[in-house]
């Protein structure tokens, strides 16, 4: 009796097992197809050891980007110190030794590049461990931090209107205030001497922008980030996110991308008639419900858009099919009540 216990148990444990193997199968069903990362682009991507966390490597001369594969920070060497920039949360532990790796300066200066806490939220912990260290950001971002008393993003020790340039032993950084993406600011980061830019969430080389054109609160600014970017002499570009560091080529393409993305939504927009899908759709809602009706028309210009966009790029750039749509969507609203 007790055996046969023993063997319904164990039948049933395996029936259990395979049984939510078989949901899990089918939950896996229901998520949606993308196509894989681009051989292209996964051939450019930096190798992260799992072990270790993150990778440390010299883009050029004092010159290191830190990155975990998802994020990046970035730092230089001064002969007086090193000047950091961001502080990603995912990155945060492994910051320090990462310059200790690189280097024997200490950590003097910081930089925020703006108020995003998936940038800059390991702060608190790098002020932890170095308790006078000098925090630098713009002021649309010192005023935010003010209001927000986040131990995670410690307030800045000094802050600046438009642009400030920090000298330091033998650096120096040019630090220059853009819209393209956080209502409060954003911050090109430039190394004349060493052809380095740093412009956090403008775009991830070989992909297209992250959703919604990288969360763009402002894309009258963003459709102008590109031209600002080119116009510095640099041949290296840390944006802030995936394991890829971009170059000049990246710039344009993403230009050529997100450019691409708004004409065909403007043009859709003003070729539609749009008394014409709305119609229609209230013969099913009614014009009582008007954001039905109202929905319909928006999201079937953000379909077509999205169709487009998908025939011309999905072989060009990552990502296409993941937030392809989304991109649309943030240019419609653009075309729509803004432009
Ligand atoms: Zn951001």
């Amino acid at each position: 009796m007790m055996e046969n216990l023993k063997l319904i148990a164990a039948l049933a444990l395996s029936l259990g097992v395979l049984f939510s193997g078989t949901v899990a199968a089918q939950e896996l069903d229901k998520l949606p197809n993308y196509v894989a990362v681009l051989p292209q682009v996964k051939a450019r991507a930096l190798a992260v050891d799992p072990q270790k966390g993150y990778l440390v490597e010299q883009l050029k001369r004092g010159v290191f980007v830190i990155t975990d594969g998802a994020y990046q920070s970035a730092f230089v060497t001064t002969g007086n110190g090193v000047i950091l920039f961001d502080a990603p949360p995912s990155l945060a532990e492994h910051l320090l030794k990462a310059v200790a790796d690189a280097t024997s300066e200490p950590v003097v200066q910081f930089v925020y590049s703006h108020v995003h806490s998936d940038h800059i939220a390991g702060a608190g912990l790098i002020l932890k461990q170095i308790p006078n260290l000098q925090i630098v950001a713009e002021k649309g971002t010192a005023m935010f931090l003010r209001e927000q008393r986040d131990p995670r993003r410690p307030l800045p020790t000094s802050s600046f209107n438009d642009h400030r340039t920090l000298k330091l032993g033998s650096t120096t950084v040019e630090l220059k205030v853009g819209h393209w993406h956080s209502p409060e600011g954003d911050l090109f980061i430039y190394l004349p001497g060493k052809k380095f830019l740093m412009a956090i969430d403008t775009l991830a080389a070989g992909s297209v922008p992250f959703m919604g054109l990288d969360l763009t609160m402002n894309m009258h600014d963003y459709l102008k980030v590109f031209d600002q970017l080119l116009d510095y002499d640099f041949d290296v570009l840390v944006s802030g996110h995936l394991t890829y560091l971009a170059g000049r080529e990246d710039v344009q393409i993403t230009k050529d991308y997100v450019t691409d993305v708004y004409k065909t939504m403007k043009r859709i927009h003003d070729g539609t008639d749009q008394m014409a899908v709305m119609t229609r759709a209230a013969q099913k809602y009614s014009w009582d419900n008007k954001f039905a009706v109202f929905s319909v028309l928006l999201d079937g210009m953000v379909d077509q858009c999205a169709a487009e966009i998908r025939g011309r790029w999905i072989d060009k750039l990552d990502g296409v099919d993941v937030f392809g749509a989304s991109h649309c969507r943030t240019a419609l609203v653009y075309a729509r009540w803004d432009d």
